[in-house]
């Protein structure tokens, strides 16, 4: 049997980390077995689903590259079919209407609360007709079997069990002609013929009622798979509290897709002691018995070394198209300068995130106005000039550019002056990067240019015999 999964978000705000996994879990089962993966958005409930909601969830699979087989499937596009299904299942007496008021609910879940037991309708409508009124607003509800049990086997946590007599006739059609949430699963889950139902486990009281209307639709049942929760550090459910936003924050803040999706992957899963995945090795090894039972717990450090890893251990040219965005954001003119490539090759060593490394970048392209106030009053002094005088000299002698050229210099000034290379090489930086960090001296200066070194430069001793000037002018 070919196997089928979902996703099936509700755009109702920010899809977020414990979404997203559960969405990579469905698509590995589907792409290890060689089965089908579908996006469904379940925008049933108008009041909270957005527009820009769906934008997210779409931008996010394809920025995660979780692609998905056959169109993309909209619940609310789907009425007509759920309705169909609705009328017949009424002529079948499976549904029935309801008329009771809102009041006598209350009253009723009242009451049955006063006894102690659990709220439930308790039929009226559906033993007696008495109370059917034509043309009054209605609800439609599922005849819910009254004995026995649902049971299910769990692909993550083991059979399950409910009693038959905890579960309510659900509504399934509101007074305004909707249907309900619980019901469309159930008809698309069959239409859409989905075996694996991989969700959070918020979703395991739904699952025998929905059960319940496969039974009574003579459809198939797939197999439910409950995921645990995410946890924060403080041992709470995940939140924007712990700085859970959405999916796209991740790319905002610098992160790499095989960076989120390895780190997702091993948070709750496992496969021995390995911890780096590529999506081959994903798509071969997963598999939904090696899911934990138990909670999995957030840990920002781990994304932030796995990304380290990816920027590091990925084909610099790859890791760049996803540079481009952070340095369009951080509007970095690039159009003079080393290629990007070059970038990442100099800095992923020494940068954790894509936006830390557009940062840290934008010496290499655009002159800058100022040096950093402590590398420039540690640095660029009157006894670092002369280093500084006789660089800009050796430097523009060069006809050829490159970072042992460069280096060689560098040496040579030590040499001349007698001091350590330290001292030539930290002014040198302070003066081309403005910074007192960036990658071995030769290296950065071949990249940032011989004609903008040597401005640089110049511009380094200019605001050195400023200041020499200023002090005199104070004593
Ligand atoms: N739409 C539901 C949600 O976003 C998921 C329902 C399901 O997976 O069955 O929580």
């Amino acid at each position: 049997m070919k196997i089928k999964t979902r996703f099936s978000p509700s755009p109702t705000g920010y899809l977020h980390i414990g979404g997203i996994r559960t969405a990579l879990y469905s698509w590995l089962l589907a792409r290890n077995l060689g089965g089908k993966f579908i996006l469904r958005i379940e925008d049933t409930d108008f009041k909270r689903s957005t527009q820009s909601a769906i934008d997210i969830i779409i931008d996010s699979m394809n920025w995660l590259n979780l692609d998905w087989d056959e169109e993309t499937y909209f619940q609310t596009k789907r009425f007509k079919r759920y309705n169909a299904i609705i009328n017949d299942m009424l002529s079948k007496s499976i549904a029935y209407y309801c008329y009771c008021s809102k009041e006598r609910l209350d009253t009723l879940r009242k009451a049955q609360i006063a006894r102690g037991e659990k709220p439930h309708y308790d039929g009226r409508c559906y033993e007696s007709h008495v109370y059917h009124k034509k043309n009054k607003p209605c609800v439609v509800r599922f005849r819910n079997p009254k004995n026995g049990f649902v049971v299910f086997n769990d692909l993550i946590r083991g059979p399950i069990k409910f009693n038959n007599q905890e579960l309510d006739d659900l509504i399934i059609r509101r007074t305004d002609g909707s249907p309900t949430y619980n019901f469309c699963v159930v008809v698309d889950d069959y239409d859409m013929a989905i075996t694996h139902v991989i969700r959070g486990e918020e979703h395991i009281n739904n699952t025998p009622r929905q059960i319940n209307i496969l039974k009574s639709l003579g459809a198939p049942i797939p197999k439910y798979a409950h995921v645990s929760m995410i946890l924060g550090k403080d041992g709470k459910k995940l939140s924007k509290r712990h700085g859970a936003v959405g999916i796209m924050q991740y790319r905002d803040d610098g992160f790499l897709p095989e960076a989120l999706l390895n780190y997702l992957v091993r948070l709750g899963w496992s496969y021995g002691n390995q911890e780096i995945f590529s999506l081959n090795e994903m798509k071969k090894f997963f598999s939904l018995k090696s899911i934990s039972k138990s909670a999995s717990t957030f840990n920002t450090e781990k994304l932030l070394w796995l990304n380290h890893y990816y920027i590091n251990h990925l084909p610099a040219e790859y890791v760049a198209t996803h540079l481009v965005w952070h340095i369009n954001q951080q509007r970095i003119d690039t159009s003079t300068g080393p290629k990007l490539t070059t970038i990442v090759k100099l800095l992923s060593d020494r940068c954790k995130t894509l936006k830390e490394m557009a940062a840290s970048c934008r010496y290499f392209y655009e002159d800058f106005s100022e040096f950093d106030t402590n590398a420039a009053k540690n640095h660029l002094h009157s006894l670092t000039a002369p280093a500084l005088k006789i660089m800009g000299i050796k430097l523009s002698a060069l006809s050829d550019w490159t970072p042992a050229i460069v280096h060689e210099s560098i040496k040579k000034t030590a040499e001349e002056l007698q001091v350590s290379i330290s001292k030539v090489c930290m002014p040198l930086r302070v003066a081309v990067t403005g910074t007192i960090k960036s990658p071995a001296i030769g290296i950065t200066m071949h990249a940032i240019g011989q004609s903008r070194c040597l401005t640089r430069i110049a511009k380094a001793l200019d605001f050195i015999t400023y200041r020499t000037q200023k002090s005199n002018d104070q004593q």
